[in-house]
């Protein structure tokens, strides 16, 4: 099987892992921070959080935002469930902004019309978290100039978007957010096993992030109730968790980060060869958005089932069938039974529907061959006959 994405492990990744488990720490040591370094600096950040997952920074971005019981936060319904959860975590409430139906990120016409309706209403949702879906920016100047003139926060859901670029920057340089998420799953651009990252610019929501990243324990008599004891003392002054990267993982983000750019450059490399490959198809290849540089995650295409087409369930089978490990970003979110629970239906978000019926995920990673993505487009040149 061919799958739609995999990691790439060289001899240098396995060497820099195994001199962290020969070395003193495991974790809370030197290694996490220098990753930190490295993806801040890689990327024009200020400040960086390393945490366990993706999931867990988008947490601790609410966390640090005050995201509570009584708040709301909108997200695209074309994403994982990670993107929405992250609120319900905060006792607060999730609502969804349809997708463009040419980008498939979320819709800033849509989010302006929702965003005045909600402002007369006087319900307006303190965070929006735009996901960068495949890896290609949302249009982040549009959603800062609706965050500044409603007064909502913004965190960038970039876990498909490490090293990809809006208007010839790096996104996670948090120009146009409050903080941006980085998700180092083994599918995603680089990775780390489990593990991901919080960037920002002020110095203040990375302090809250650590804080909460670490049960909310400080050791640093600044944010001490009364004086220190003494070198072993600490402070519980918050509720947090455990969400720490270890060390492990860290090295191996590293190690990981020195071939984020090569990486990227292949995908683009591979996204091109589909391009071409599938131009004369009836299927919809990605559309390049203004300003973007996609990180290129995911290579989604469309299939509208006809007369003349196969509908998208027919086309994916034959694809498993025939040794492709294709798959289908997103089931929308507000379709899924715990959010149907919430009072979500569906029907609310046609366009984020009509892709969802629509989209497929041919394999995607830097280490594809042109044999391999031969026999993709072989394969699914059969499943689309009639
Ligand atoms: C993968 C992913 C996450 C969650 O990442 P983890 O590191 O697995 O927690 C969140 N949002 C999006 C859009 C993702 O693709």
């Amino acid at each position: 099987m061919i799958p739609y994405g995999r990691q790439d492990i060289t001899q240098a990744d396995v060497d820099a892992v195994v001199a962290v488990l020969r070395s003193d720490f495991l974790t809370q040591g030197p290694v996490v921070p220098r990753f930190e370094q490295v993806v801040a600096d890689h990327v024009g950040a200020r400040h960086a959080v390393a945490v366990n997952s993706a999931t867990s920074a988008l947490h601790l971005a609410c966390l640090a935002l005050e995201l509570g019981p009584g708040d709301r936060l909108w997200t695209t319904p074309v994403t994982f469930v990670a993107s929405a959860n992250c609120a319900l975590y905060c006792g607060a409430t999730v609502d969804f902004v349809d997708i463009d139906p040419a980008t498939y990120n979320l819709s800033v016409p849509a989010l302006a019309k929702k965003l005045a309706q909600a402002e007369a209403a006087g319900c307006l949702p303190k965070i929006v978290v735009p996901v960068h879906l495949c890896g290609q920016s949302c249009d982040m100047a549009a959603i800062d100039a609706l965050a500044k003139r409603y007064g909502f926060k913004v965190i960038e859901d970039a876990s498909h978007a490490i090293g990809g670029k809006y208007r010839g920057a790096y996104i996670g340089n948090c120009s146009y957010s409050d903080i941006t998420v980085f998700s180092f799953h083994p599918v995603k651009i680089v990775t780390t096993a489990e593990g991901g990252m919080a960037l920002t610019n002020d110095p203040a929501l990375a302090q809250r992030m650590e804080l909460f990243r670490s049960h909310g324990i400080t050791r640093d008599p600044a944010h001490m109730d009364g004086s220190s004891e003494g070198d072993w003392y600490y402070q519980q002054i918050e509720l947090g968790y455990n969400y720490r990267m270890t060390e492990l993982q860290a090295a191996l983000g590293v190690s990981q980060m020195t071939r984020l750019d090569p990486y990227v450059a292949r995908r683009h490399v591979i996204a091109e060869r589909y391009n071409a490959l599938l131009a004369d198809l009836p299927v919809t290849t990605p559309t390049r958005a203004a300003d973007a540089y996609s990180a290129f995650h995911l290579y989604v295409i469309r299939i509208a089932g006809s007369d003349a087409v196969p509908a998208r369930g027919t086309v994916f089978d034959r694809l498993r069938a025939a040794g492709i490990g294709v798959n289908v970003h997103y089931i929308p979110v507000h379709t899924q039974p715990f959010y149907r629970a919430l009072g979500f239906s569906i029907g609310d978000y046609p366009q984020a529907e009509r892709y969802y019926s629509e989209a497929i995920s041919l394999p995607m990673y830097p280490t594809l061959t042109e044999q391999q993505q031969d026999k993709v487009v072989g394969a699914l040149l059969r499943a689309l006959i009639p």
